[in-house]
């Protein structure tokens, strides 16, 4: 199992430059945070260092250079990205290459997908199931046309598998202002689906008990409902989309599901239900509980006959006996989620769930989770059988050499749920694009994905 107590990667930064490129930053340090690395004050507590540059004027660029020749003598792991990046001498070689060639990476400006594949391959960040959240595979950047907005750290909760409370403490929610804003900047650069991620986005601003803030002079809470409202304004200003991740289902967020009705705000909802008897629940000290789960379910599909719901359960939890994980079953097979993911047990080092009594075997946890992905392929299947024939919109993540493309529809998070292969369109002249929406008609179906035509 995983070493859960492991260091977390830190990563320092050095910006300098114009307002431009310290939106670069902006945006590089809030995907570094959205895949959980940290940012270190000084040199000798990071693991390795960024530096945003200038390359104005000489006098910048010299300053660039310093900077670059201070991080590598007191660091050595050195990824440079910014104007300077992109700048040749006389010559026509790379100037930071040739000052300084032990640099790890070089990259012009406004170059997050770059940068952050250069920081996957010199510090890669171990894949933590119970804690990351985003998912295994990284995040692939480039495209860079969806992307991770954190709306808060920590979590106020204590489920009895988890110890991101011990490590990142309780909730602290970020300024709306703050927020908002960071979303205006990735819509500005060409981002056509952001996908809301916390460890609670329902409980985003218990922590400042809702406290008012300001977006374009107009008052705007510290709330989860105001916030996607006003997320799903921004991305109708743009033609994006809105996802949501991590949703708690607290009564409240009943008010949120007409506000996907008007589509940018997406029909998905990512409900971590984790198990469904309550005993189960209780043991894991879960927030919510199971019976009203299934009524709350039901009540947003009522609403929203669209919504797609994915969820994430644990199969073997300490103490679960047959009958508890029949319950489980039954409870998917009424519930009808649409996309699911679930992991067998494993203890957590550090975690309040070790010291459970019963806990079962590997091969039985095992078992029970191949149990519950059969079922969920059988569920899977016939819903995206229903499919069929429909015309749905997708966003294209990419375009492939005969001229088809694989894209996502509403229903579809990146990198964790189905895709939608798209036949190359007959018409010569029609030619799907990487970051564009297109209504297709869905031709078949699996238990995963979706084949279409333009
Ligand atoms: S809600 Fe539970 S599982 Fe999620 S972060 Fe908080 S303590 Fe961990």
């Amino acid at each position: 199992m995983s070493n859960l107590t492991s260091p977390t990667p830190k990563v320092g930064f050095v910006s300098l430059g114009c307002p431009k490129a310290l939106v670069d930053s902006e945006q590089i340090l809030t995907q570094l945070r959205a895949e959980g690395y940290d940012t270190a004050k000084s040199y000798d507590g990071a693991d390795l260092v960024i530096v945003n540059t200038c390359g104005f004027i000489d006098a910048a660029v010299q300053e660039s250079l310093d900077a670059i020749g201070e991080a590598l003598n007191e660091n050595g792991k050195v990824i440079v990205t910014g104007c300077l990046g992109a700048k040749k001498d006389g010559d026509g070689d790379d100037i930071i290459q040739k000052v300084h060639p032990k640099v790890l990476a070089v990259t012009g400006p406004h170059a997050l997908g770059e940068v952050m594949d250069a920081v996957h391959l010199h510090l890669p960040k171990p894949h933590e199931p119970f804690i990351d959240l985003v998912p295994a595979q990284g995040v692939k950047l480039t495209p860079r046309h969806y992307a991770y907005l954190k709306i808060s750290e920590g979590c106020n909760h204590r489920c009895s598998f988890c110890i991101i409370p011990s490590m990142r403490g309780d909730l602290v929610s970020r300024p709306i202002a703050d927020v908002m804003l960071e979303a205006e900047n990735l819509f500005k650069a060409g981002v056509k689906e952001l996908l809301v991620i916390s460890q609670d986005t329902s409980a985003y601003g218990v922590d400042v008990k809702f406290r008012t803030g300001f977006w374009n002079g107009a008052p705007l809470k510290t709330h989860m409902t105001q916030l996607v409202g006003a997320l799903g304004e921004l991305a109708k200003q743009y033609g994006a989309w809105v996802r949501l991740h991590y949703v708690y289902p607290y009564p409240h967020v009943d008010q949120i599901i007409p506000m996907m009705n008007g589509g940018h705000v997406v029909p998905y909802l990512d409900v971590p239900l984790q198990h469904a008897h309550p005993d189960v629940l209780k043991r894991m000290k879960r927030p919510a509980n199971g019976e009203k789960n299934i009524e709350r379910i039901r009540g947003w599909r009522e609403l929203c006959p669209d919504i797609t719901i994915r969820s994430t359960f644990i199969a073997g939890f300490p103490g679960e006996t047959e009958e508890e994980f029949q319950y489980l079953l039954d409870f998917l097979e009424e519930a009808q989620i649409d996309r699911l993911g679930c992991f067998a047990y494993s203890p957590v080092e550090g975690a309040t769930a070790n010291e459970l009594a019963n806990q079962l075997p590997e091969e039985v946890r095992e078992e029970r989770r191949g149990r519950v992905m059969q079922l969920q392929e059988r569920i899977s299947a016939e819903r995206l059988q229903r499919k069929v024939g429909k015309t749905l919109r997708v966003l294209v993540d990419a375009v492939d050499r005969t001229g088809g493309a694989t894209g996502r529809s509403a229903a579809d998070a990146p990198e964790i749920d189905g895709v939608v292969h798209i036949k190359a369109p007959y018409e010569p002249h029609l030619k799907l694009k990487v970051g564009e929406f297109y209504d297709v008609t869905v031709t078949a179906a699996d238990a995963h994905d979706l084949w279409a035509k333009a």
